[in-house]
């Protein structure tokens, strides 16, 4: 027998879980098919968890408009989700002279995406702030609005939120076709037969070829891998700020940060691939990455590190990753 709701969301992402849980409150009869084995199989699992103020995504973007309202909800329902948050701030790091010459123009983009509270700093207060850098960092762009957050508990929440209003959710559930008949799209799926009146594709690194079953993709999503190096607990006392770089023209680069877990890492890597399935480590990359990790850290060199798995980015989606 076929199932029957307002929404299908297909993917079981944070963005998937999130909408899932707006309809649900909102009084929509919703279903979330995921092809995993549970939720979260996809970048949602493995990314830096970084909350971001949206201080240098391109001004009057879909993008700023999106991390503006999406860092203003978290902020707004974590306390009563229990959601933790890890205020630690950013400091856009300038290690060259090239790179110092740059900040005043981030902070200007800043001021221009309405992050106010942004502004530069030089070595007196980097030390201040962060006695254990190392010494080669010339200035730096303070952001005193990016957090820490915990990846996997938000979009647990919104899942448990979404059916305590009623929503339905399918795991070991790849859609493999939609189709219009009858006024209603039904999506093929090997769980069970389910119709609905809009579906909403939240497929993420997959979107594009979700979107092929209904029309010619507008969008592709070209893979990137991201590795990372997760540190044992005791370095994260020699850090309190997110540590960016100051970004490159094809990527946000290398961060350090501390996690909500109190680790520390360093990561991720982006790198181009042409297969969006296995997600692997690779010993050279890590070595690079810990060095990297100690030539910002030097304090680092007698602490242990331990490779994370990584997850994948679709570039189209997350364009300075
Ligand atoms: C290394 C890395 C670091 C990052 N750091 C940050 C950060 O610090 N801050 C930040 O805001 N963002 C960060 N991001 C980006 C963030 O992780 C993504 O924007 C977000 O996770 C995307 O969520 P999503 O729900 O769209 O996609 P996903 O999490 O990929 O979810 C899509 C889901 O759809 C499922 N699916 C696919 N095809 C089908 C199908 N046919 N049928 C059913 N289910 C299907 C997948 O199994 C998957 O579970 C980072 C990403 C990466 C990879």
């Amino acid at each position: 027998m076929t199932a029957r709701f307002d929404i299908a969301v297909i993917g079981g992402g944070v963005v998937g879980l999130a909408i899932l849980r707006r309809f649900a409150m909102a009084g929509l009869s919703c279903m979330l098919m995921e092809k995993g084995a549970d939720i979260l199989s996809g970048a949602s699992k493995g990314n830096s968890a970084l909350l971001h103020t949206g201080f240098d995504a391109p001004p009057k973007s879909l993008e700023l408009q999106c991390m503006k309202a999406g860092y203003a909800e978290y902020l707004d329902i974590r306390q009563r989700l229990n959601l933790p948050l890890l205020e630690s701030s950013a400091l856009v790091v300038a290690w060259n002279e090239e790179e110092l010459a740059k900040l005043p123009s981030i902070v200007e983009k800043a001021h221009k995406n309405g992050v106010a509270d942004v502004r530069q700093i030089g070595q007196t207060e980097i030390r201040l702030k962060e006695a254990k850098l190392a010494r080669n960092a010339l200035g730096a762009v303070l952001v005193p609005g990016e957090h820490i957050i915990d990846p996997w508990s938000a979009p647990l929440a919104y899942a448990h939120q979404a059916i305590a209003h009623g929503a339905k959710i399918l795991r070991n559930a790849e859609v493999k076709g939609v189709d219009w008949a009858n006024g209603e799209w039904n999506i093929v799926n090997r769980a069970r037969q389910v119709s609905a009146r809009i579906v909403v594709n939240a497929a993420g690194l997959f979107g594009d070829r979700v979107e092929s079953f209904v029309r010619e993709p507008p969008f592709a999503i070209r893979p990137r891998r991201g590795q990372f190096v997760v540190f044992d607990k005791p370095a994260s006392k020699l850090v309190r700020a997110i540590i960016l770089p100051v970004p490159a023209e094809r990527t946000k680069g290398i961060v350090v940060f501390r996690t909500i877990f109190g680790n520390l890492a360093i990561g991720p890597t982006a790198e181009d691939v042409d297969e969006r399935e296995t997600a692997s480590c690779d010993g050279e990359t890590l070595r690079k990455l810990h060095a990297r990790a100690l030539e910002m850290l030097p304090a680092l060199e007698a602490l242990a590190s331990t490779p994370s798995t990584p997850a994948f980015v679709p570039r189209s989606s997350i364009r300075t990753m």
